[in-house]
């Protein structure tokens, strides 16, 4: 490779070499997998619309609280308590990621990321149906400010604007729940300046990221994006140009041989159709999002040029060097041990988990006393979470002692979603009490049924 060739390494597509931000005027895909991520894409659109407004057993079938610590995931919630299997799923999840990513490289980028399918599914069919194509939208930039060019510029950006306060509102319906998000909407504004202020804040974000910063999120700040480089490898599945086929590329001549040259005709459609303006040509990078443009753009070229279709396809390098089929590595295989035994915990632990939970403690700093009727009391600290939607009335009985428990206090209700906490005595006669350590079993009933 010659030095001008590989400044790929040493710059990106993005930015001239001062710095400054090259604008990407991509061109619009057109192909069976650009049709097939659109489907996929509103498929996946429906859904994250879909969650918070839709409710099981009348809660929120999605709900991320993180300002009160409470998650609803398909009407079951978690609350803080709930902690360790928070850390598990992250734990699952990042395995989850590990493997995915090694497997099937960048996958999830081009097909299901939120970003990717905004950006490119919604407002960038909008800059299409309004500016016009690639070449159009470039020479509206350059022109001057004429009635059409402020017309076409101000439509777009009022209905970018209006885009991005539907998705600002639908993050906040994810944080605060729907009913809470209407409220913030219909009640005077007095009431919710903070829920406003943030509705103006989410807003002002996703206008920015998809107004200007566009594939930049991906290519500079994406953790994931910046992650590829140490969980990909010549193993991994990813958009690839297969350079053993393509090269010697050059500019193909009217009714040229191809039996003594490669297939690639030099003719940078892969890399016009490119949203984050790279040359896959070049081999995997970070910038690649796995958007698959570049194949529906190749396949289309190949066709018309009768080759046969797949120069720039789904591969790995492996693969594209030495042929055969994916292989199973050590690597992944040890992934795929790892990701089991944690589902299997979480099966686990999801399935065992109670909707009441309950913990007895003796009141530290006490000792016990000796009643007139012969009894020895002790003195215990109660905390009971429930988990439920429901309050839930409870009873607490001496299981294997004769003798009894006061409450103090009258009410011992655990409000849905809540804690209760109290203190009760325990008195049980003294000829039941054989050591100094005795075990007690205590039931707690609600509504006649035994909880623990
Ligand atoms: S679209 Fe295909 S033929 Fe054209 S430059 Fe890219 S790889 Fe080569
Ligand atoms: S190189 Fe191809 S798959 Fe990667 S971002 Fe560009 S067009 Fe999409």
């Amino acid at each position: 490779m010659n030095e001008e060739k590989k400044s790929f390494r040493d710059s990106i597509a993005t930015a001239d070499k001062h710095g400054r931000r090259l604008w990407i005027y991509p061109t619009k895909p057109k192909g069976k997998f650009y049709s097939a991520r659109t489907f996929v894409s509103w498929i996946l659109l429906l859904i994250l619309f879909g969650l918070p407004v839709l409710k099981i057993n009348g809660h929120p079938a999605m709900l991320l609280n993180i300002i009160e610590r409470k998650f609803v995931i398909l009407g079951v919630v978690f609350w803080p308590q709930d902690f360790y299997l928070f850390v598990l799923a992250t734990l699952t999840l990042v395995v989850f990621i590990v493997l995915f990513t090694a497997v099937f490289g960048r996958l999830f980028c081009g097909w299901a990321c939120p970003q990717t399918i905004f950006l490119e599914m919604v407002f960038r069919k909008i800059e299409y149906l309004i500016e016009g194509s690639a070449a159009s939208q470039k020479r509206l930039a350059k022109a001057p400010w004429t009635f059409t060019k402020i017309f076409k510029k101000g439509l777009k950006h009022i209905i970018f604007f209006s885009l991005s306060f539907l998705i600002g509102n639908l993050l906040l319906a994810y944080i605060v729940g729907l009913d809470e998000l209407v409220k913030i909407i219909t009640d005077p504004p007095s009431q919710h300046l903070i829920g406003l202020g943030f509705m103006f804040l989410f807003s002002l974000i996703f206008y920015g990221v998809f107004a200007w910063f566009r594939e930049q999120a991906c290519t500079m700040v994406c953790p994931y994006g910046r992650l590829q480089s140490v969980l990909l490898d010549n193993n991994s599945i990813v958009v690839a140009y297969d350079h053993k086929r393509g090269e010697k590329r050059g500019i193909v001549e009217r009714k040229e041989d191809f039996s003594n040259r490669g297939h690639c005709i030099d003719c940078y459609a892969c890399v016009k159709v490119c949203p984050t303006g790279i040359d896959i040509r070049n081999g995997t990078q970070l910038e690649c999002v796995n958007c698959t443009a570049c194949i529906d753009a190749c396949d289309s070229v190949m066709d018309k040029v009768n080759l046969p279709q797949g120069l720039i396809r789904y591969s790995s390098g492996n693969i594209i060097e030495k042929g055969g089929k994916f292989k199973v590595t050590g690597r992944i295989l040890g992934y795929i041990l790892t990701l089991s035994f944690l589902l299997i915990i979480m099966t686990v632990l999801l399935t065992t988990r109670t909707d009441i939970e309950t913990s007895i403690l003796r009141t530290s700093g006490t000792l016990y006393q000796e009643t007139d009727e012969g009894m020895i009391k002790n003195l215990y600290n109660i905390s009971v979470i429930n988990k439920t939607f429901t309050d839930v009335p409870l009873e607490f009985k001496l299981k294997n002692k004769q003798g009894r428990i006061l409450l103090i206090g009258n009410t011992s209700v655990v409000p849905q979603n809540g804690r209760f906490e109290s203190v009760f005595f325990i008195e049980i006669a003294k000829d039941e009490l054989f050591t100094t350590n005795n075990l007690i079993t205590i039931e707690i009933i609600s509504n006649g049924v035994v909880l623990e």
